[in-house]
């Protein structure tokens, strides 16, 4: 039930805080006199304390397990990440189950998580923790920020949230919240501008609960300090907040930025069957999408059929010749960044498999084999669309 009133304590305020319906417009809400930011923060926590969401890294402040939430969430909202989270510590509980993983394991759970060079950086760094310092975590944020991939948000999430280091950690949500605090219409990705949101919160920030702080900041920033329609008379730092005390409009701040337009790849791929198998290859672990398995295949040159694309791409990949290529279908599929159109081909190819290379291997798998190894979306599409291996092609043409 809606029981937003405007002289409501925070807490009564906020029992409907997910829902817009019964919140008195921000025009109609006074505006209040600023307190001192140490006692807005008190509200902060108060607020926090009685409505923070019961989230699975939330349980207890075991570093490992706040680690490769903060890492998961870098790129995922809550909610999605919150099963890859759960499936993720079920399976690696702690930093030596982690590190002892093969790192196909580990992909095999980021699988549709996106951004696999996380999952890449937090396994080396959990190795690097293993083989170098006895397994033990660092306790610091400078400790975290000097194993690879720890950048400095992660290394003062992780420092304030599980030991309490007086730092603030600021994501795109805390960003957002700290820009509207200050009326800052600074460019959030800019150091520059970070640096400053984090020195205006550094005003506020409680020593002794820097964690709960900063986590609070980042609930109300998902939860009420919204992109486009803030809660405004929900918010519990009101008092303080310069963008509701002077703006009509405090979702101006910060500025809206142009949209960038995600990239949209073409690529063709061949499915070759033999004896119930198909050929996959691993992609190159550097690189986009790093050590998922998929079909060879590859983006057509500029005027290169996409038939003749695929040829190419399957002699490159795996010095197979294809024979006659049947059209299989065409599977589109948005990455976070990126999305692509995959058109499939199928048909029997002559020759063997090239030598392996190291850094692309080669496999003839059956659909449960190739089910177990860590492929990206497009790919489990395409699997979807072709069902089992084709008896016919397979027949015949075996030297694999
Ligand atoms: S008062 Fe409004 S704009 Fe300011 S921090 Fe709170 S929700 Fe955001």
């Amino acid at each position: 039930m809606p029981c937003a009133k405007q002289s409501s304590p925070v807490g009564d305020l906020n029992s409907t805080f997910l829902s817009r319906e019964g919140i008195p417009s921000i025009r109609s809400v006074p505006r209040p006199r600023p307190i001192p930011p140490r006692r807005a923060a008190q509200r902060l926590l108060a607020w926090f304390d009685a409505h923070k969401r019961p989230l699975p890294w939330r349980r207890d402040r075991d570093p490992y397990r706040i680690w490769v939430a903060e890492v998961l969430l870098q790129q995922t909202q809550v909610a999605q990440a919150r099963p890859y989270f759960e499936r993720f510590v079920g399976r690696f509980p702690d930093l030596r189950t982690l590190a002892r993983a093969d790192m196909q394991e580990v992909l095999k759970l980021w699988e549709g998580a996106g951004y696999y060079a996380r999952a890449h950086r937090l396994h080396r760094a959990a190795r690097d923790l293993v083989d170098h310092h006895q397994g033990r975590l660092p306790t610091t944020r400078a400790q975290w920020a000097e194993l690879p991939g720890v950048g400095p948000y992660i290394s003062a999430a992780v420092a304030s949230l599980a030991f309490d280091e007086p730092v603030v950690a600021l994501e795109a949500n805390g960003l957002r919240v700290a820009a509207r605090l200050r009326r800052d219409p600074g460019d959030l990705r800019s150091p520059v501008t970070r640096r400053r949101l984090e020195r205006e919160l550094a005003r506020y920030l409680p020593p002794a609960r820097a964690g709960a702080f900063n986590e609070a900041i980042m609930e109300l920033g998902e939860t009420v300090c919204l992109p486009r329609h803030p809660l405004c008379p929900l918010c519990p730092l009101r008092s303080n907040c310069r963008a509701f005390r002077t703006l009509e409009d405090p979702s101006a701040i910060p500025r809206p930025r142009r949209a960038v337009r995600r990239p949209r790849l073409v690529a063709a791929v061949v499915v070759v069957e033999r004896r119930g198998r198909w050929l996959v290859r691993r992609r190159p672990v550097g690189g986009l999408l790093g050590g998922l398995w998929e079909f060879p295949g590859g983006k057509p040159h500029r005027g290169e059929s996409l038939e003749a694309a695929a040829r190419r791409e399957l002699r490159e990949e795996t010095g197979l010749k294809a024979e006659k290529l049947a059209p299989a279908g065409v599977i589109r599929h948005s990455y976070s960044h990126f999305s692509v159109e995959l058109y499939l081909f199928r048909g029997p190819a002559r020759g063997r498999p090239a030598a392996e290379r190291p850094d692309a291997p080669l496999r003839w798998v059956t659909p449960a084999e190739f089910r177990s190894l860590p492929r990206p979306g497009a790919t489990i599409k395409a699997v979807q669309r072709l069902g089992r291996p084709g008896k016919r092609e397979g027949a015949g043409d075996g030297d694999g």
